[in-house]
């Protein structure tokens, strides 16, 4: 190692572009729910970087499985197909609705894909004045052009040139509002069963039915954005079985993979026939070792024991954020499902959200915020109970400095 180019976090700012802001320690080693950084020291994850590692740092069984397929075949493209991407989209077709799977590398792309299959399928069954997609404010499907446009929050599509056209966006958790702009000619309405980055919100039940009910009124596609609630996040293997409301299609990524890049959509044969031979592709979507990673993180996740850990394991975070704000009175909820928990900031500390990710670093702990209001829980699925109780330790002592100023 003596011979490696010495860097830190001040090299990011001499090499690296300015679109991300990183904290001021740089991590190099994982296990578990446990991080150390460049001096050794040590943080307990609550953050699962941003929701993927859904079985912690360097789990074995997913050693083991890029070890094992590194050793065989890395890559072909999709000329040809292979065995693990074959086996990964049996076991998710076996555990959801759908019949098919089209895989990719990021929540981004599966949402991409999502949305020109949704826009594709309207041209050739319908014709081509059926393309309105609808959205939501405050959602959030990724950065490509056509999908930031789609979420809800203009600030990160502007100033990039014209948008991609025909795309509404109506209010989340208000079915009025979304009555109010679909149509026979609306192609597909996409949502995330709860907002993940917009704030860590659930859609109610009421609200969900009613956008299945209206999508099939209008003969438009309801599209599920499950990159972050997906892959046992919600404590089921995807949330829409925890509503009971089915989409037509269902992007899925971040937790897939468990920390190798891949991305998703699963949709039922009818709807998927319509991305016909050389319609949409990608070099490295269904890369043999991104599937073998995914292919042992179902393996593990897909299990009664991990679901119903999942449980157990947010009646733990809420009680210990409960017992906090008991005692420093900062948030006005704690909302979310399974292990996607946001609280949220009270009146008197509207907008601090960033204030107390600053200071749980500073105590060796790291989590999330969900814009200005909300911090933000994703841990490892299986996070032990013990790093649950410490964590917190260190969340209480964060939460003190930010209220007492300091
Ligand atoms: C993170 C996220 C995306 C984008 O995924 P990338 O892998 O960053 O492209 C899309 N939708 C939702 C709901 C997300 O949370």
């Amino acid at each position: 190692m003596s011979n490696m180019l010495h860097v830190n976090r001040a090299t990011f700012d001499e090499v690296m572009l300015p679109n991300y802001a990183p904290q001021s320690v740089v991590p190099v080693k994982g296990d578990g729910s446990h991080v150390w950084d460049q001096d050794g020291r040590e943080y307990i994850d609550f953050s699962g970087g941003i929701a993927v590692n859904c079985l912690g740092h360097c789990h074995p069984a997913l050693v083991q499985a890029i070890q094992e397929q590194s050793q065989k075949l890395w890559h072909v493209s999709n000329v040809w197909t292979n065995e693990p991407a074959l086996r990964l989209a049996k076991k998710l077709v076996a555990s959801t609705f759908a019949d098919k799977v089209f895989f990719c590398n990021s929540g981004a792309e599966a949402n991409e894909a999502a949305l020109k299959l949704a826009r594709r399928y309207a041209l050739e069954k319908y014709g081509e004045q059926k393309n309105q997609i609808i959205s939501f404010n405050q959602s959030f499907h990724g950065r490509t052009f056509f999908t930031v446009t789609a979420g809800g929050q203009a600030a990160y599509s502007d100033g990039f040139g014209p948008k991609p056209g025909a795309i509404d966006h109506a209010t989340y958790n208000d079915l009025a509002s979304l009555e109010a702009l679909i149509s026979d000619n609306t192609c597909a309405v996409i949502m995330e069963p709860m907002l993940g980055e917009g704030g860590v919100t659930p859609a109610t039940d009421a609200f969900i039915k009613g956008v299945r009910a209206l999508c099939d009124k209008h003969n438009a596609l309801l599209i599920f954005d499950e990159v972050q609630t997906g892959f046992g996040r919600s404590g089921h293997l995807y949330m829409y079985q925890a509503y009971g409301v089915t989409p037509d299609i269902l992007s899925t990524a971040k937790s897939l993979g468990g920390g190798f890049p891949i991305g998703g959509i699963l949709t039922t044969d009818e709807i998927g026939q319509h991305l016909k031979f050389g319609t949409h592709g990608t070099t490295y979507g269904g890369n043999p070792l991104a599937c073998a990673v995914a292919e042992a993180a179902f393996d593990i996740v897909n299990t009664a024991e991990v679901l119903q850990g999942i449980e157990t394991r947010e009646r733990l975070f809420r009680d210990k954020l409960q017992q906090i704000n008991q005692k420093y009175d900062v948030f006005s909820e704690i909302r979310g499902k399974g292990l996607l928990l946001g609280a949220v900031m009270n009146q008197a500390h509207e907008g601090r959200a960033k204030e107390f990710i600053a200071a749980s670093v500073e105590q060796g702990l790291m989590c999330l915020v969900a814009g200005p209001n909300v911090v933000r829980f994703a841990p490892s699925l299986i996070v032990e109970p013990q790093d649950i109780e410490e964590g917190f330790l260190r969340f209480d002592k964060a939460v003190a400095r930010v209220v007492a100023g300091d």
